[in-house]
């Protein structure tokens, strides 16, 4: 039979989907191939269909043990006879698999990596003709990949092992250039021929959002968008998926859980509760992957961010595998950065693979700043080359808020980075910017730089997303190592010398409160919550008794009311308040974050709104004159009892 009737006989298709009748002529004629062809491309056909037609056995190897039924049993339902060998079979029904593939009754086995060198399994394929081994998720055999198996690089020896060599066909999703020639190389693929049939999903929507508070921000994309249908939530962590959990279903949420470190039973029970929707959504870290092939998941969210591109790309790719529209949305948050380099940390790796990592997790942040399509983003990680400038399908493209020139800020860093030699990291640069009395600063005489507090009127954050931004665009190098440091580049002399215009988002600005906004302590007077402030002062007398000294001396009346108003989530926003310095953020911030954000969800508050409200309510009032507020505070302190 030739390919095309055994397309439609089998598998019931007209046509072939791009790349695979490549793929299959390649291996019928004896080849050696490489497809990388995105997820839902059709990779399981591009070795299925020459098993039916070429003499002996496929070997099918797969890292995905839990699958491997769902795949033999659909394979059962087209008529073809396949089955599976890994850890999940016991000892007679394994002998009884081996004697069944040596009487010659299936053609496709498939078979984990751990398996392939093992006696059992070498006899066997002496006595069998395989005449194909298909790499599922070939990517796996990279060390510099985010799903790396150990158990992969056993590949060649087995393949070196057969009698005759047969073809080889190594098939995967995800791989960027340096990948594919990992994959090449270490499967020793032999002049394969290749389908890379390119990375874009455009049903998929691309956004990158920025919430003060994500459960809000989350809670509200959930009660607006798909809301009958399936989305996964991933989590870096397992606490967080735990939490979050909670929270949802506290909420009125169908949502479960899945990380590694609950029971295997727990597990199975809420993919399946996931997989045949009796729950809308599955809260899981990177543990519920590879191989989930739902069709119909309508949003994917990174709660954080995770570890690179490839991760995200693979994880946000499990939306809208029928074609259908689907959301993939990361929520950024400088917090998670300061997570994943701590599990790098963490990791023990070598040098050179640190290195990698940190350059791998930079370009994620990179994504996250962009202003550029974030599609083409992706599309150039991956070594393609866009054809449009704008998708018109990704919260960059479809953003019409106002771009702001701030050269003037840029050359400001660009300078700072250079006056302090460019030795330090983003933080330190910041607090120059903004003449900060930390100890270090004033330790390394940074104080004495001409650049030295000429970025006062601007928030740590507001600072820190001009940078992060500059950093996007190539106009600062971050160096790839556990504490970062900022290099000018090349391209920054552009700006320097005022030969480019540096623009932004003007919301992403204003949105971090810079100083120059803040309101007077007068206002604060008019506008802080005051039931949020009456809990506050509760804790803080609480924290005053056990210590023993009067309240005041923990925060006073007016920080307690800035809190009030500005409802800091975070340490950058918790520093932002007046009288909160390092070391009180070390001591009291999180009982005070924390009082803030349980009230904030007990109350169902947008964040966002408020600060935005108390801003225009005042802005009529905004002569603001910091001598006044100066007074004001002043008088404030004095009457709390200071000198
Ligand atoms: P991948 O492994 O690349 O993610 P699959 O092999 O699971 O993708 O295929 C995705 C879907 O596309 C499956 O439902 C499969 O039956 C279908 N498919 C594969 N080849 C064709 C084809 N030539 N025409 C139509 N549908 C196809």
């Amino acid at each position: 039979m030739d390919i095309y009737r055994v397309l439609k006989t089998y598998f019931g298709y007209d046509d072939f989907k791009k790349g695979q009748e490549k793929l299959i002529k390649g291996v019928m004629s004896g080849r050696d191939v490489l497809g990388i062809m995105p997820t839902s491309g059709g990779k399981s056909l591009c070795y299925q269909l020459p098993a039916i037609i070429l003499d002996g056995v496929t070997i099918v190897i797969s890292p995905l043990i839990s699958l491997m039924k769902d795949q033999v049993d659909s394979l059962d339902e087209m008529g073809l006879p396949g089955t599976f060998i890994n850890s999940t079979l016991d000892y007679d029904e394994f002998t009884k698999r081996l004697d069944d593939i040596r009487k010659g009754k299936y053609k496709l086995i498939y078979v984990a990596p751990e398996r392939l060198n093992t006696s059992l399994f070498i006899n066997l394929v002496r006595d069998i003709n395989v005449s194909l081994v298909a790499v599922d998720e070939a990517h796996c055999i990279s060390q510099w990949g985010h799903d790396f198996r150990p158990s992969y690089l056993e590949i060649p020896k087995f393949i070196n092992s057969l009698d005759t060599r047969p073809a080889v066909a190594a098939l995967t999703a995800t791989a960027t250039r340096e990948i594919v020639e990992e994959i090449k190389n270490l499967i020793g693929l032999k002049d394969p021929l290749e389908a890379i049939t390119g990375f874009d999903r455009p049903n998929l929507y691309y956004q990158v959002v920025k919430p003060s508070n994500k459960l809000s921000y989350l809670m509200n994309y959930l009660k607006d968008n798909y809301i009958n249908e399936s989305g996964i939530v991933y989590c870096a962590t397992r606490k967080t998926v735990e939490s979050l959990v909670k929270k949802l279903t506290d909420q009125g949420v169908s949502a479960v859980g899945y990380h590694g470190g609950m029971g295997a039973n727990t597990r199975q029970k809420n993919q399946e509760d996931f997989m045949f929707d009796r729950v809308r959504i599955i809260v899981a870290t990177n543990a519920f992957g590879m191989g989930i092939d739902k069709p119909d998941i309508r949003f994917v969210i990174h709660y954080n961010m995770p570890k690179n591109m490839e991760a995200y790309y693979q994880e946000a790719g499990r939306a809208g595998r029928d074609g259908e529209k689907s959301d993939c949305i990361l929520m950024y948050s400088p917090a998670d950065i300061v997570k994943q380099k701590f599990i790098i940390q963490s990791e023990n790796l070598s040098c050179e693979r640190e290195t990698v990592m940190y350059q791998n997790l930079q370009y994620l942040v990179d994504y996250c700043h962009t202003d550029d399509c974030l599609r083409n983003q992706i599309l150039i990680y991956f070594g393609e080359e866009p054809q449009e400038n704008a998708c018109n399908n990704c919260s960059n493209c479809l953003d019409k808020s106002e771009m702001v020139d701030i050269t003037i800020e840029a050359q400001k860093i660009l300078s700072c980075i250079y006056r302090v030699n460019q030795g330090y990291g983003v933080n330190t640069v910041i607090r120059v910017l903004r003449g900060s009395k930390n100890k270090k600063v004033l330790e390394w005489g940074l104080d004495k730089t001409s650049t030295y507090g000429i970025m006062q009127d601007y928030s740590s954050n507001a600072i820190k997303e001009m940078i992060m931004t500059l950093i996007s665009k190539g106009y600062i190098h971050i160096t790839a190592d556990k504490f970062p440091v900022l290099k000018l580049t090349s391209k920054s002399q552009e700006i320097l010398k005022g030969k480019v215009r540096f623009y932004h988002k003007k919301d992403l600005l204003k949105a971090k409160l810079s100083k120059e906004e803040a309101l007077t302590a007068d206002e604060i007077n008019k506008n802080f919550d005051k039931d949020l402030f009456n809990r506050l002062k509760e804790i803080r007398l609480n924290i005053a008794q056990q210590k023993g000294m009067p309240p005041y001396i923990v925060f006073h009346d007016s920080s307690l009311k800035e809190m009030a108003t500005y409802l800091p989530q975070n340490q950058d926003e918790f520093l932002n308040i007046k009288g909160a310095g390092h070391k009180k953020y070390e001591n009291y911030g999180k009982d005070f974050i924390g009082l803030i954000n349980d009230y904030i969800l007990e109350k169902d508050l947008n964040v966002a709104e408020i600060r935005r409200k108390s801003l225009t309510d005042t802005s009529t009032q905004m002569g603001n004159n910091i001598k006044a507020d100066r007074y004001e505070l002043t008088y404030d302190c004095y009457r709390e009892g200071l000198s």
